[in-house]
């Protein structure tokens, strides 16, 4: 059976919730000021990567640009290919993160920031909490643009770790943050303003909140809001945490989704709702229609740790010390850095809780801290949860990775495994 098979399902509309639409005019008034930062010498800025705590920046008035975002935009607008090309021609190798690679070709190329392309800050920061490429990735552009980098050594929690080395590792990581603040004065003449930290950490704690809330009614049958909302609303956890534009855009989508749920409403109506899934990994940006074609076979994806770790609840703090003890647990503890074992109970926890049927998972060239492991977790989801799990080979913005023949005809084949699963289960259930 092939995509153009006149078996294949009626393409469905891609459905959202009225509030997502609001999302291109937040990524509008961001581009915005960050061109603005660009103009204006007395304005300063800095790259930032995931994981990375941006409130720091926020904190201390200093404009982040996220290279990891822009990337996306870059693989969005289906250009991200020349742009790895152009880095692979510089010597950067195939296996390198394609993040990476987008980003130093969007850098050269002065690609526009609305196609994905990033402005020279004024230092850059990072850490080694999720990968080592971040760190060895800024090294590189921070060389070559000949601008400071600050890189905060973040400790791995391993499965063994005691809680008194916990608390030491902590103790380390506040011990750097207050010497980015020196770093900060060193380079920009900003000194920090502890009201306006903690006013910034307060707002970070209002956004997770409300992410956390909007996450938990993806629960319902039929869920709420689909993989096409969650997949933008990212944008606000990855560089708007601590400032208020972000909290008013989560305000208006949990009102919707409230009121959808109470009058049973589903981003597909609850009959069509065949199958709930989970989808672990990095989206591929260039195709993101694969995902919104599931709608199609009745599939709707209901949890994405992907887009969950970016709101990871930080708690409601009054003062810096409380504070900085929420900032260096937030880059100690990330759930795309759980240890197997860790996210094998993770996993199953989810599966339970968001009542889903079958997981989707990526393997991305690209990414060895997302696809680590999956074969193991692969296995103990369909042993222990007697669930199928797909696992495919793509990259997250290389479309040179992605055969769409070959995934269309697996996609049939997990659709054609998880009705048969549904239907076991049925029997199964029935004869209990
Ligand atoms: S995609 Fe993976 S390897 Fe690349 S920067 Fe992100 S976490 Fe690191």
């Amino acid at each position: 059976m092939t995509a153009n098979s006149s078996t294949h399902p009626p393409r469905k509309l891609v459905k959202t919730l009225k509030s997502s639409k609001d999302i291109g005019n937040l990524i509008k008034w961001y581009m915005l000021k960050a061109k603005i930062a660009e103009l204006l010498p007395w304005k300063k800025s800095a790259w930032i990567t995931s994981s990375t705590s941006v409130e720091l920046l926020w904190g201390f008035d200093i404009f982040p640009l996220h290279p990891e975002n822009n990337a996306c935009i870059a693989g969005a607008r289906k250009i991200s290919q020349d742009l790895i090309e152009h880095a692979e021609s510089l010597g950067y190798s195939r296996d390198i993160c394609s993040y990476m690679k987008t980003n130093v070709g969007a850098f050269d190329k002065k690609i526009s920031i609305q196609m994905g392309g990033i402005a020279k800050p004024d230092f850059v920061v990072t850490s080694g909490t999720i990968c080592d490429t971040h760190v060895k990735w800024f090294q590189n552009q921070a060389r070559r643009m000949d601008v400071p980098i600050y890189v905060f050594d973040v400790p791995h929690i391993v499965n063994n770790t005691s809680r008194s080395t916990k608390n030491r590792y902590k103790g380390y990581v506040i011990d750097q943050i207050y010497d980015f603040f020196d770093f900060v004065e060193d380079t920009v003449g900003k000194k920090l303003n502890e009201k306006k930290l903690i006013k910034t950490w307060q707002n970070s704690h209002r956004l997770t909140d409300l992410w956390q809330k909007i996450y938990n009614y993806r629960k319902k049958v039929p869920s709420p809001i689909g993989f096409a909302d969650t997949l933008g609303d990212i944008f606000p956890l990855v560089i708007l945490p601590g400032i208020k534009k972000g909290i008013k855009y989560f305000e208006n989508i949990l009102k919707e989704v409230e009121e959808d749920v109470a009058l049973g409403k589903g981003i597909l109506p609850k009959e069509e709702e065949k199958y709930r899934l989970m989808f672990e990994g990095i989206p591929m940006w260039y195709r993101i229609k694969f995902f919104h074609q599931l709608m199609n076979y009745g599939a709707v994806v209901t949890y994405e740790p992907y887009t969950f770790s970016f709101g990871p609840y930080r708690p409601y703090v009054d003062n810096l010390e409380d504070g900085l003890n929420v900032m260096a647990e937030h880059l100690m503890y990330q759930p795309y850095i759980y240890n197997l074992s860790d996210r094998i109970a993770y996993f199953k926890d989810v599966i339970k809780q968001y009542h889903i049927d079958g997981v989707l998972l990526h393997e991305n060239m690209s990414c060895r801290p997302s696809c680590t492991g999956l074969y193991d977790l692969k296995q103990k989801i369909q042993q222990d949860l007697g669930i199928p799990v797909l696992l495919f080979t793509c990259d997250m913005n290389d479309p040179r990775a992605y055969a769409a023949e070959q995934m269309q005809t697996r996609i049939e084949g997990f659709m054609e495994v998880l009705a048969q699963n549904k239907k076991y289960s049925k029997i199964q259930k029935a004869l209990d």
